[in-house]
């Protein structure tokens, strides 16, 4: 099943899944997944063009100021933003693209376009997430709990903003990744086609 000509936004805090969730309803669903650019320097398991394209900031005001951005945000002290030529070119030729952004971002694009569907991924308590930033151990104690600090605030700021579509809680992984293939292609039935 493929869901043709949505945007899908996929936000979530920091250490609850949402890199993952997203690659595998990529892998299940088809589509494209949006590449955002960002001043944020490459962690040791980045890959430049894949995970993000890797920019300093005067190339990010440019794009910003150049109007090449759908949407921007500053998350942990860095520059994030989604290339708009590549989402408008995937919609315009009815595919599915993915983007997996914060909530700032998201509540820009909903403000914007029509029909963007978004999902938000919680963990199955404040504790569970916790622990898995220590597990990922990409970051030090500082950053971890600067981390958590803000995943707090971005999951309070993700119920009140009133702009997601539904909340998925990743206690299983599996279940998690079902549960957001079923949203999407419920969401979208009048536009799926078998292939
Ligand atoms: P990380 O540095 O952990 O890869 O990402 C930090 C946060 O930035 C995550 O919540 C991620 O979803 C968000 N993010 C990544 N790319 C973009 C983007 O293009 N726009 C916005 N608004 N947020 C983004």
């Amino acid at each position: 099943m493929t869901a043709s000509g949505l945007l899908l936004i996929i936000s979530g805090p920091s250490g609850v899944g949402k890199t993952t969730i997203t690659r595998r309803v990529h892998q299940q669903l088809g589509g494209m997944l949006s590449v955002s650019v960002t001043t944020r320097p490459p962690t040791r398991t980045d890959t430049e063009g894949v995970d993000y394209q890797f920019i300093d900031e005067d190339k990010f005001n440019q794009m910003r100021d150049g109007d090449e951005l759908l949407e921007y945000a500053e998350v942990f002290g860095h520059a994030y933003g989604t290339p708009r030529k590549p989402v408008l070119d995937a919609i315009s030729q009815g595919k599915l693209m993915i983007l997996e952004i914060d909530v700032e971002g998201a509540i820009q694009i909903k403000s914007k376009t029509n029909g963007a569907f978004a999902l938000f991924v919680l963990p199955p308590d404040e504790q569970v997430l916790l622990k898995r930033l220590h597990n990922r151990a990409r970051e030090d104690e500082n950053a971890i709990q600067g981390r958590f600090k803000k995943a707090k605030a971005e999951m309070a700021r993700a119920r009140s903003c009133g702009i997601y579509d539904a909340f998925i809680v990743n206690k299983d992984l599996d279940q998690a990744v079902d549960q957001a293939i079923h949203l999407v292609q419920s969401r979208c039935k009048a536009t799926c086609t078998k292939q």
